[in-house]
């Protein structure tokens, strides 16, 4: 090598290095997700100069790998692709907490093909890293299709692995912040009881207050401690689905006898507003955790009931379909309530979300479809609503048939 050529790889080094303390900088100033990502995977194509890159997060839930981003396709083509441990690279770089270089995919036998059959980006060669952050493993960072004929080489693993060491920190910091932005949520959210709590003591502690006024307050008293117990127990209940805690105690089971069941539950809620309940026969076994699947039922049941008119209907139905060429079977809870305008559909599944003219109609908490939909995607399923207002709504969702 010449004189000249150390000095250009020195310069081209230190602008390398320049480089990935900017990025670095960038992602500790971010603690939105998606924003972040984006950041990484730019600086990961620019660093290593590749075509694409891509994050792939463990799913404790699955014990799989999920593409969190690629930069070069959209997120319906990769949410469905789940990475095993075993039997890929990824997972490979994952368990062992090292990088790879496969200079040629092709002639990889642990190469996931399911990837280039699914998209049309065709990977020629890639580099992996862990992504580590506090001595745990995260994730796996890649770099694909190395530009211009080159190879990776020694500086690309180093600062791929720098990298993906701060991005794995960045990330962790993002997700502790989503975690204390639900804190701070919930405890706006019980605020509201324990202040109709503390008006209520007030009220009972007057010599003057009338005999029947004292049985009211005593009775919302009541009504506001259950709603506390409620809360607490299904706050609970979603950080723990949240932050992947949640273990599915998996195991085939007859549906219809479980729908039974449920019904059984709320009849009495929904005889006291005169709702009917219709359910179709239901012969098929599923696989899942039977006791987070009655919760979800349960959920969807005590909706249709809260959320109806006086004297109004509610139908279960079950078909079995097919998703990927496996059995399926959707399950759908139709009521003739007050329905959802497409406005709201979009926001039933997230936390906290009600609607604000159905307040008048029943105490809620805002949390139950939120569970609900965790709870079936840990199963695969999908969970979604056809809804029109004033007409009524349906819930559908999907588990695999045993
Ligand atoms: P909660 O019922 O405890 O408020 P959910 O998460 O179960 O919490 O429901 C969120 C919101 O979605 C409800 O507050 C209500 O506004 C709306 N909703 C749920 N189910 C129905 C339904 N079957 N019909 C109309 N609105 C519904």
């Amino acid at each position: 090598m010449s004189d000249k050529d150390t000095l250009t790889t020195g310069r081209d080094l230190l602008a390398h290095y320049e480089y990935l303390i900017e990025i670095s900088q960038q992602l500790t100033s971010t603690l939105d997700l998606g924003e972040l990502l984006g950041k990484i995977t730019a600086g990961a194509e620019q660093l290593t100069d590749t075509e694409a890159s891509s994050i792939l997060l463990y799913d404790s839930q699955a014990n799989a790998l999920r593409f969190e981003v690629t930069s070069n396709l959209n997120p319906d083509q990769t949410e469905s692709i789940v990475i095993p441990i075993e039997g890929s690279i990824a997972g490979w770089i994952f368990k062992h907490g090292e990088p790879r270089v496969i200079e040629d995919v092709t002639k990889e036998p642990s190469y996931f093909g399911q990837v280039a059959d699914t998209v049309d980006l065709k990977t020629r060669n890639l580099l992996g890293v862990p992504m580590r952050a506090h001595d745990k493993v995260i994730g796996v960072l890649e770099a694909l299709n190395k530009r211009h004929g080159q190879v990776f080489d020694e500086q690309d693993i180093k600062t791929l692995m720098t990298l993906a060491s701060q991005a794995a920190i960045a990330i962790e910091n993002a997700r502790l912040f989503q975690q204390s932005d639900f804190i701070a949520e919930m405890v706006h959210e019980l605020r509201t009881p324990l202040v109709a709590l503390k008006a209520s003591t007030s009220l009972l502690l007057r010599p003057d207050l009338p005999e029947d006024r004292r049985e009211d307050t005593i009775m919302t008293m009541r009504g506001e401690t259950d709603r506390l117990i409620r809360m607490t127990s299904e706050f609970l209940d979603l950080a723990r689905l949240e932050s992947g805690r949640t273990h599915l105690n998996v195991t085939p089971f007859d549906l219809g006898k479980l729908i039974d069941e449920c019904v059984e539950i709320v009849e009495h809620q929904a005889a006291d507003k005169e709702v009917s309940i219709a359910t179709a026969e239901v012969d098929v076994e599923v696989k899942g955790d039977r006791a987070k699947v009655k919760q979800v039922i349960l959920n969807l049941l005590t909706n249709a009931i809260k959320y109806n008119r006086e004297q109004g209907d509610i139908t279960i139905g079950a078909v079995v379909t097919s998703v990927n060429d496996k059995p399926y079977v959707e399950l759908s809870v139709t009521d003739t309530g007050l329905g959802i305008s497409v406005e709201h559909q979009k926001n039933m599944f997230q936390k906290f979300f009600r609607v604000a003219d159905s307040e008048g109609y029943a105490h809620g908490t805002g949390l139950g479809l939120a569970i609900a939909r965790h709870i079936i995607e840990a199963h695969g399923g999908k969970i979604w609503l056809e809804s029109e207002r004033n007409v009524g709504s349906t819930f559908y969702i999907t588990l695999p048939c045993a």
